[in-house]
C-alpha cells in the first residue's frame, strides 16, 4: 500500500490526514509532529487561553480520532532530515520511515530578535501552547507590560493585557498597527479602541535594550525612553519553518516553493499552511498565515495526493479578537484604493468593504459577520459588486450572494 507520510502535526498536517481519509485514501497515513501535546487550535493561545481557567488548550481532535482514521500520529518525534532520493524522512532519534507522498507543514515559529537582555525569564515569545501557558501565569502577576510588535498576536495579547488592568505599552517599528494585515482605515479604528483602553503606542520606534537584575524590569527604547516592565512579549511575527526543505534541496524564497497544486520543486513532495509559498490569484507569491490557508491548502493537497488535483483557489479569511471587537477579513486588503463604510442596521458593528478601482478586494468588518459571511461568498465566487452597489441607501450584502 502507498504510505503518505506528513511533516507536522498542527492545523494543515492534522487537515491533510482527516482529508486523505474522507477523500478513501487507500494507503498508509503518518503524522509526525514535534510537540508533546494532542494537536490543538492554536489561535486562542493569545485570546482565551491567556485565562488561567482555559490553560489546558483545546484539542483539534480527540485521541480516538486519529486511531479510528487509522491515521499514525507520531507525536514528539520530529523529523530531522528528508531524503528525497531514497524516498524516506529520518526521525530525530534515527529511525527512518519510507514514504510515496511527503507533506510538509512544518509551519513557523517567533521570530527572535537580538536585543541584550532579550534572555530574560520575564521575556517571552507566543507561538505554542506552553509559551500561552507561561505568558498567562507570569501575565497574572505583571503590573507593568510592553508588547514589542503592533502585529495580530501582539495586539490581542495587550487587548487582554489591558483589559486585566496591567500598564500595557506596545512599541513597534513601523507608524501604525497591522501594517502587514489590515487597511489605514482599520488600523486606525483598532488604535483607538486599544488607546480607549489604556494601552500607550510608540511608533517608529524599538526596543533598544532590556535591563534589569536578573529579571526586565525596564525596557530602554530606541529613542532613548525608560519604560517599566515586569513581563515583556516579543511578538515581532514569524519566521517560516523551511530548514528542513531547504537542506533536502527543495527551492525555498520566504516559505517552501510550491506551485498551483502545492507541489514544491521535488515531484510527490507537497508544502502546506505556514510553511509554503504559493502564487496567488493576483500572480503574487506569498505566504499566508491562517488557519483558512492551512486547512484549505490541506484539503487540495490531499485532492491531488488521491489524483484529483484542483489548483489552490480559495479566497483567504480571518479573524481576530480584540476586547468585544470581533475582526473577521475576506479577501486581501493590499492594492485597495478606496474604502467604503457600512454600519450594521443595529449600529453595533460596521464594515469597511476596499475597492481597487471598481473591484471589491477585501472586506474587514467589526461585530458585522452577516457583512463577512457574505463577503466571503462574493470574493470566493468573484460575483461582481461596485462601490455604487455599497454606497446604495438600504444596502444588503446578502442580496449579493446569489
Ligand atoms: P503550525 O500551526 O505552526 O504547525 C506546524 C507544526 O509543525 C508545529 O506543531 C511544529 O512544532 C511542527 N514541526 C515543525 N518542524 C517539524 C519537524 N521537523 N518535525 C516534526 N514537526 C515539526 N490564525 C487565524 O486564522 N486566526 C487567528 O485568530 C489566529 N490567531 C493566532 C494566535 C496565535 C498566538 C498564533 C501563534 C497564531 C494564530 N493564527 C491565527 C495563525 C494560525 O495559528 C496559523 O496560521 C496556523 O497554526 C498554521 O498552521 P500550520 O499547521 O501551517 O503551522
Amino acid at each position: 500500500t502507498p504510505v503518505t507520510v506528513i511533516v507536522g502535526a498542527s492545523h494543515a498536517g492534522v487537515q491533510v490526514a482527516a482529508s486523505l481519509r474522507d477523500l478513501d485514501y487507500p494507503g498508509e497515513v503518518v503524522l509526525i509532529g514535534d510537540e508533546t501535546h494532542l494537536p490543538y487550535h492554536r489561535p486562542p493561545l493569545s485570546k482565551s487561553l491567556l485565562h488561567p481557567h482555559d490553560a489546558e488548550g483545546q484539542v483539534l481532535r480527540p485521541a480516538s480520532f486519529y486511531a479510528q482514521k487509522r491515521i499514525g500520529l507520531r507525536l514528539s518525534s520530529g523529523v530531522d532530515a528528508i531524503e528525497p532520493g531514497e524516498r524516506r524522512v529520518r526521525l530525530r532519534d534515527g529511525e527512518t520511515i519510507g514514504f510515496d507522498t511527503l507533506v510538509l507543514a512544518t509551519g513557523a515559529r517567533a521570530r527572535r530578535i537580538p536585543i541584550a537582555g532579550a534572555d530574560r525569564p520575564n521575556v517571552l515569545t507566543l507561538r505554542a501552547l506552553g509559551d500561552a501557558v507561561a505568558l498567562s501565569q507570569r501575565l497574572a502577576q505583571a503590573r507593568d507590560v510592553v508588547v514589542l510588535g503592533a502585529g495580530m498576536i501582539g495586539l490581542e495579547f495587550a487587548a487582554v493585557a489591558a483589559a486585566g488592568g496591567r500598564n500595557t505599552t506596545v512599541i513597534d517599528t513601523t507608524e501604525r498597527p497591522l501594517l502587514r494585515a489590515v487597511s489605514v482605515e482599520m488600523a486606525s479604528y483598532l488604535k483607538d479602541l486599544h488607546e480607549a483602553h489604556g494601552v500607550r503606542f510608540l511608533f517608529d520606534n524599538g526596543i533598544a535594550r532590556i535591563e534589569g537584575k536578573g529579571r526586565a524590569e525596564r525596557v530602554v527604547t530606541l529613542d532613548g525612553q525608560e519604560i517599566q516592565a515586569d513581563l515583556v512579549l516579543i511578538a515581532a511575527g514569524v519566521l517560516p519553518n523551511v530548514e528542513l526543505a531547504a537542506e533536502a534541496g527543495l527551492a525555498v524564497d520566504n516559505g517552501i516553493v510550491v506551485d498551483a497544486n502545492l507541489q514544491t520543486s521535488a515531484p510527490g513532495i507537497y508544502a502546506v499552511g505556514d510553511c509554503a509559498a504559493f502564487v496567488a490569484a493576483d500572480g503574487r507569491r506569498l505566504r499566508i498565515e491562517s488557519v483558512q490557508n492551512a486547512t484549505d491548502q490541506a484539503r487540495c493537497v490531499a485532492a491531488a495526493i488521491v489524483g484529483r488535483p484542483e489548483p489552490y483557489a480559495k479566497a483567504p479569511w480571518f479573524w481576530s479578537d480584540q476586547y468585544t471587537a470581533k475582526l473577521q477579513i475576506a479577501g486581501l486588503w493590499t492594492g485597495y484604493d478606496r474604502a467604503i463604510r457600512r454600519d450594521t442596521a443595529d449600529g453595533s458593528g460596521f464594515a469597511l468593504y476596499l475597492f481597487a478601482g471598481d473591484r471589491l478586494v477585501c472586506v474587514e468588518a467589526i461585530n458585522a459577520t452577516a457583512d463577512h459571511v457574505a463577503a466571503r461568498k462574493i470574493l470566493g465566487e468573484g460575483i461582481a459588486l461596485t462601490p455604487m452597489d455599497v454606497q446604495t441607501p438600504g444596502f444588503d450584502p446578502k442580496a449579493h450572494m446569489r
